[in-house]
């Protein structure tokens, strides 16, 4: 349930709500954002009461959450939530281009890719130190040296850096490194990792688990609000389908479902999704079109001899390419938002 205190409500109104909530053994979550104060009622098992709070002072309304997730969900917070990472504002309506190599291979490789995707008008640079490969025998990062790597990467070209964190023993280590960071796939329901992510200081990157339903994948954010970070991004990335023509099937479809359940900023990774390079402009495109808030996507200038993933990633020309069709697209959208029927 969500509390709604009236715009003139005093702070004794509202520490009088908390002090219901928590009378009753709940917890309470006053929620920032827009000009109404709004206290969230967390931890309860079955239906909250209505009328034990209607009656204070200073209450305005009740709202029933009917969602499983409550942070995470509209319901809570109507407003939109804007992550800002150095030049970038993620959720704002703006479009968000991240882009990079799969893995850190070495600090040229990785400068001279930088450079490539910040002259196309990228915001925000990836690279992984520590990947999750499906093979232990294949490149598994270059670990603590690949994070380091990123760090001359941002300082040379001010480009803030995505990389992932696989495990907690890692998790200081590439905190203290990223401007945000990446959960993948395979960990979106790792807990502990969750948790732990609730408690950084910086962004967090959650990608769709491959066989996370919407609401599975929503209510891992919430571990991550509930712990007390709201800077959370989420990335579609394909689902695991019987197709083989692409490495996973991208549900567009997601983007305006999460769009409606959720304020948070959601961007789309063209690259694994569709594990081709063929794919990945077009699949660009669509989900731009159906208002994603940014992509996430694979370049190499020599993806031949990528160590990993080099047969998704762009070439730098392909990848200027993408960036001026899905400009050129948003802009499109942008001027005539109010010409499109929104429901
Ligand atoms: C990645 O972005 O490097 C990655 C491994 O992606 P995913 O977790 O979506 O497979
Ligand atoms: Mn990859």
């Amino acid at each position: 349930m969500l509390i709604v205190m009236d715009q003139k409500a005093a702070p004794e109104d509202i520490n009088g709500v908390i002090a219901a909530i928590e009378a009753k053994g709940y917890t309470a979550r006053p929620i920032p954002g827009g000009d109404r104060v709004a206290i969230g009622i967390l931890n309860n098992q079955g239906p909250v009461d209505a009328a034990l709070f209607l009656a204070l002072p200073g209450v305005k309304d009740a709202i029933p959450v009917t969602r499983p997730y409550k942070l995470v969900s509209r319901e809570f917070k109507p407003e939109d939530t804007v992550i800002q990472i150095g030049d970038a504002c993620i959720g704002s309506g703006g479009l968000t281009i991240i882009a990079g190599p799969c893995a850190i291979e070495s600090e040229s490789q990785a400068l001279t890719i930088a450079e490539h995707v910040k002259r196309s008008g990228a915001q925000l640079f990836r690279g992984g130190a520590f990947k999750p490969r499906t093979s232990p025998y294949s490149f598994q990062g270059l670990g603590l040296e690949g994070l380091k790597i990123l760090a001359r990467v941002r300082e040379t070209t001010g480009l803030p850096v995505v990389t992932e964190v696989m495990d907690l023993e890692t998790f200081d280590l590439v905190e203290h490194y990223a401007d945000v960071i990446q959960i993948g796939t395979r960990n979106m329901q790792n807990f502990s990792l969750l948790r732990r992510a609730g408690r950084a200081k910086k962004p967090v990157l959650l990608k769709r688990g491959m066989a996370a339903t919407i609401d599975e994948w929503l209510m891992a954010a919430e571990y991550i609000l509930e712990g007390g970070n709201s800077a959370v991004i989420l990335c579609e990335r394909g689902v695991r389908t019987f197709v083989h023509h692409s490495r996973n099937t991208l549900d567009l479809s997601a983007i305006p479902v999460v769009r409606k359940e959720s304020h948070l900023p959601i961007i789309v990774d063209p690259s694994h999704a569709a594990g081709r390079r063929d794919q990945v402009i077009p699949l660009s495109r669509a989900a731009v079109a159906v208002e994603a808030h940014g992509l996430m996507v694979e370049v190499h200038h020599d993806p031949a001899r990528a160590l990993s993933d080099g047969g998704q990633s762009l070439y730098p020309d392909q990848f200027e390419l993408l960036c001026r069709q899905v400009r050129s697209i948003y802009r499109i959208l942008k001027n005539r938002k109010d010409d499109i029927p929104q429901d």
